[in-house]
């Protein structure tokens, strides 16, 4: 995370976006969709916009699209929540600050899984919080329960998930996600999931950790829209928790934007509202795009492992003679046109295995894909 002088460096993303943009090369570095979301959510950011929903909105959030978070959890999962249980942010992300803001401070430890979304670790560390990580290893990236209890302490404030899983695409199934609720109460810890990929779910059901009872009292569930409706440039998530821990993490939210998005808002609320088509389309779709993309790495001779969610899948670059993926995806678009995300810049530098993988993003029209596939059967 930190450059030579010390300071926050710019993230791998915006590092491998900025080479794909230097080089003209083929960007399935970050997780960005190249086609436009659903019409009526577009047209709905443009309607609020020519009536006047321009200026400083509710601290809360819009309440239409408190009221649509509050369906939505009821209609996918059965969960019931009030008003006083939703905040909406600047996207996931802002959600993730708040919440470790709120909650953490210096010394305290905070248990991720590794590999993770790189600001975990970057604002775990602006808030001088000790970052714990469990590995997590293929083929099937699922926690160990052992690994899990073991990293565990008294000092062990929060634990953090994300299922579905970013970069590995995988979902923690039911027995881990219960361990992990077990582990929390035993340190009385918060347990923060990250949910940005639930509607992204190819061969399996998306079961969120809220609909275990146990966990309620002390979960933080965070969700967004960029991924759900292709708009990660409007950067509207929500926090969703216990009236009292709203509060306390609105409270923090207040001076870091104090609100957000007003004309995005109510877009968001249309999409959450939307049909069951739309939902089913978004999964069909992006489930082609993951096979076209994993068909085309093997071709090429990477080692790919299958990803059931998300915008990603991890390709090994070991057996096509290259062992750092750091180094192969600096040259990667002079070899081939395309760019990558090194697994490493997501984990410990102590994680060996992963050293020689790249994660590819999928979320890209089809022809792009195909592209990509073609230029990268000329690494061999
Ligand atoms: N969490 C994960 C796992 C992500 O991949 C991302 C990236 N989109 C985010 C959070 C950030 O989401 P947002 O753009 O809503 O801030
Ligand atoms: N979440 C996206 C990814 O993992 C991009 C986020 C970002 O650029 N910060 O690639």
């Amino acid at each position: 995370l930190l450059g030579a002088d010390g300071r926050l460096a710019p993230t791998i993303f915006a590092e491998m976006t900025a080479l794909a943009t230097a080089t003209g090369a083929l960007n399935l570095g970050q997780g960005f969709p190249d086609e436009d979301g659903p019409r009526a959510v577009l047209d709905a950011a443009k309607h609020a916009i020519d009536h006047g929903r321009n200026q400083y909105g509710p601290g809360r959030g819009a309440q239409e699209l408190i009221d649509a978070v509050i369906e939505h959890q009821r209609r996918f999962y059965g969960i019931g929540l009030g008003r006083g249980d939703v905040l909406v942010t600047a996207g996931a992300t802002e959600a993730l600050a708040a919440t470790m803001l709120a909650y953490l401070g210096p010394g305290d430890e905070v248990i991720v899984f590794e590999p993770y979304y790189d600001a975990y670790a970057a604002i775990a560390a602006l808030v001088g919080a000790v970052l714990v990580p469990v590995p997590l290893h293929a083929p099937d990236f699922q926690p160990d329960p052992e690994r899990l209890a073991r990293a565990a302490s008294p000092r062990t404030r929060m634990i953090l998930v994300n299922s579905p899983h970013n970069p590995t695409g995988t979902m923690f199934g039911e027995e881990a996600l219960r361990e992990i609720v077990r582990v929390a109460e035993r340190r009385d810890a918060i347990i923060v999931t990250d949910e940005v990929y639930e509607h992204l779910v190819y061969d399996d059901q998306h079961v969120p950790i809220a609909s275990f009872d146990a966990a309620r009292e002390r979960l933080v569930s965070i969700s967004s829209a960029g991924k759900t409706f292709s708009v990660t440039g409007w950067k509207i998530g929500w926090i969703m928790s216990t009236p009292e821990r709203i509060a306390q993490i609105g409270a923090v939210k207040q001076y870091l934007t104090f609100v957000n998005g007003a004309p995005f808002q109510p877009a968001v609320a249309v999409g959450l509202r939307l049909p069951d088509e739309h939902f089913d389309t978004i999964v069909a779709s992006f489930a082609r795009k993951r096979d076209i993309l994993t068909r085309g790495l093997r071709k090429a001779g990477f080692a790919v492992h299958d990803a059931n969610a998300g915008y990603f899948v991890l390709a090994d670059a070991a057996p096509l003679g290259f062992d750092d993926a750091t180094a192969l995806a600096r040259r990667l678009p002079e070899l081939a046109g395309v760019v990558g995300v090194p697994l490493s810049a997501l984990a410990r530098p102590s994680r060996r295995d992963l050293r020689s993988t790249l994660r590819f993003a999928f979320c890209k029209s089809d022809d792009m894909l195909h592209e990509a596939s073609a230029r990268l059967a000329g690494l061999r």
